[in-house]
């Protein structure tokens, strides 16, 4: 069994589709939110999760364009894009993004959020004290997470409580261990922020205990134009081609 992990589209259908291309055979597909925002195609993007079947939670940018989030939590830019796309957006698939969950589980002790399990819209795990804060508080194997667009690994060995964090930006093979816990992020699918701009996605082979995360590049220069064309803030085509 094997699951295709998607995360942090942002309405960037190119970046998507070229994922999808890549990837070869999964027997299904999770979405660890912000299916919309910053980007130029937030209806093709719901449509392409809603088609794949996804286990899907909510982000931040998904419950802010149809109000369940307060927008002053986000910059200029991205404010501009959720007041953008809530305006674009048909009805159904407002319905869909009003009706995801928080928190999904995969199996016995395999979660999925957006941001973290102890606020699974809001918090970034960003650094191994929080991580540790996390791993203390929640009682899970693996807990897949997006929000930063950083694709790494924290793991925290049970023998030493010693807790490390390997980044990924360039992929790599994660191989769950029998001693170890994990929170993983496959990195974002349309707006990479770890100095790769490749999008970034993951497959969790449950058969092998394995974690693949792979980069793919994508013809950014559609996307960018795209946002150009929209009148969306020309800094949110600009970071594209660095990845930040
Ligand atoms: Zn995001």
């Amino acid at each position: 069994m094997k699951i295709g992990i998607l995360s942090d589209i942002h309405s960037n259908s190119e970046a998507i589709n070229s994922v999808l291309k890549n990837i070869k055979r999964v027997d299904e597909f999770i979405c660890l939110g912000d299916i919309v925002g910053y980007g130029a195609d937030p209806n093709y993007c719901i449509e392409k999760v809603k088609d794949l079947n996804c286990k899907c939670v909510g982000g931040n940018h998904d419950f802010a364009v149809v109000g369940k989030v307060n927008i002053n939590y986000f910059n200029y830019a991205a404010r501009a894009a959720i007041l953008w796309t809530s305006r674009q957006l048909k009805k159904d698939n407002i319905n869909f993004l009003l009706s995801l969950n928080k928190k999904i589980e995969l199996k016995n002790k395999v979660f999925a959020v957006h941001g973290s399990p102890q606020d699974p819209i809001l918090e970034y795990i960003l650094d191994k004290n929080t991580a540790s804060l996390i791993f203390s508080k929640f009682n899970f194997k693996i807990c897949f997470v997006g929000h930063s667009h950083l694709a790494g690994c924290f793991s925290l060995d049970e023998n030493n409580n010693q807790i490390d964090y390997i980044n990924y930006r360039n992929g790599g093979r994660i191989e769950i261990s029998k001693n170890k816990r994990y929170i993983i992020n496959c990195g974002s699918v349309g707006q990479p922020r770890d100095g790769n701009p490749k999008a970034s996605y993951g497959i969790y082979d449950l058969k092998y205990g394995i974690v693949n995360i792979y980069r793919v590049s994508y013809p950014i220069h559609l996307t960018q134009d795209k946002i150009i064309n929209a009148g969306l803030p020309k800094s949110l085509a600009d970071r594209l081609s660095y990845g930040r």
